[in-house]
């Protein structure tokens, strides 16, 4: 009470992979500030495909800040089956935030895919690599490869069969943990003054093959039974390294968390929550 509130910080997709995780080291990190208040948007409040639902939220809230996070998500498979709807629900979803913003007065946006540069507003983008954490979404036939290995893991060894892993095993991925990602959010939002987009991933030495991904998720169920590669199924994209340099100047003391202990917490993570995942 009686606090001045400087920042007023929506976060849309704030039920997602990543804005559970930027809510979750407000809260339990002590990560919190005064004078920032932050509000978690997600798709129940308003649907922002629509313009007008977007400004409608835009102007109950009027927010001086936005992490844009919404957007239509899934892994490789779903991308080759809708590849169209990806395309057009995106490019509206980012229309409407960012005209949304500037129409309320928002001065600073960080979003996850779009880079806008004009007004003279701070309009960036954080571009991560592959994510995974909790609260992600484990639908087999549409999300991202982790979820995907650990939900069939775990169905694997509940039934007493192999795990199925799809493609040869051999593409290479840089995987960031959310809660890594949502402190590095954190930092690009209070102490980012570019607008030039900045990537946020682990190091191209951190690169993993999908073989060893398996093996991580395989190691954190003390999964006993056989593995095998569909090749039948493609590979997507072989690599996609990425440079951390430009993060590792601003932040060269930032300790991501070993891949390994992330994949165990995302796995126990699910067990746990199995009823409630997505
Ligand atoms: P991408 O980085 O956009 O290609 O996204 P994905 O996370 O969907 O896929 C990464 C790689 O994992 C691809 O080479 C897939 O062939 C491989 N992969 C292996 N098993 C699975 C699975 O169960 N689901 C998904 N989505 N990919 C898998």
């Amino acid at each position: 009470e009686g606090q001045v509130v400087a920042m007023r910080v929506l976060v849309t997709g704030g039920s997602g992979l990543v804005g559970r995780a930027i809510e979750r080291v407000l809260k339990e990190e002590g990560e919190a500030r005064e004078g920032e208040e932050w509000i978690f948007l997600s798709s129940k409040d308003a649907d922002l495909i629509n313009a007008e639902e977007t400004r409608a939220i835009f102007e109950k809230h009027r927010p001086t800040h936005v992490i844009h996070l919404a957007a239509m998500v899934g892994g490789v498979y779903k991308h080759i089956r809708q590849k169209l709807d990806f395309w057009r629900n995106n490019i509206r979803i980012n229309d409407n935030v960012l005209n949304a913003s500037h129409e309320v007065g928002v001065v600073k946006v960080v979003s996850c895919l779009a880079c806008f540069q004009q007004y003279g507003r701070r309009y960036t983008a954080g571009i991560p690599t592959n994510i995974f954490g909790p609260h992600d979404s484990f639908n087999i036939e549409d999300c991202h490869v982790l979820p995907g290995l650990i939900h069939k893991t775990y169905l694997a060894k509940k039934e007493g069969k192999a795990l199925e892993v799809w493609g040869s095993g051999r593409p290479l991925r840089q995987f960031i943990y959310s809660l890594d990602l949502a402190r590095l959010f954190l930092w690009v939002l209070r102490e980012y003054d570019e607008v030039e987009p900045i990537i946020l991933s682990v190091g191209e030495e951190d690169e993993v093959s999908i073989k060893d991904t398996a093996e991580a998720v395989v190691e954190a169920f003390g999964f006993q039974n056989d593995v095998i590669y569909d090749t039948s199924k493609t590979d997507g994209q072989f690599k996609k390294t990425a440079s951390n340099a430009k993060l590792r100047k601003y932040l060269p003391d930032f300790k991501f968390t070993p891949f390994k202990t992330a994949v165990k917490e995302t796995c126990d993570w699910f067990e746990a929550n199995y009823d409630i995942a997505r």
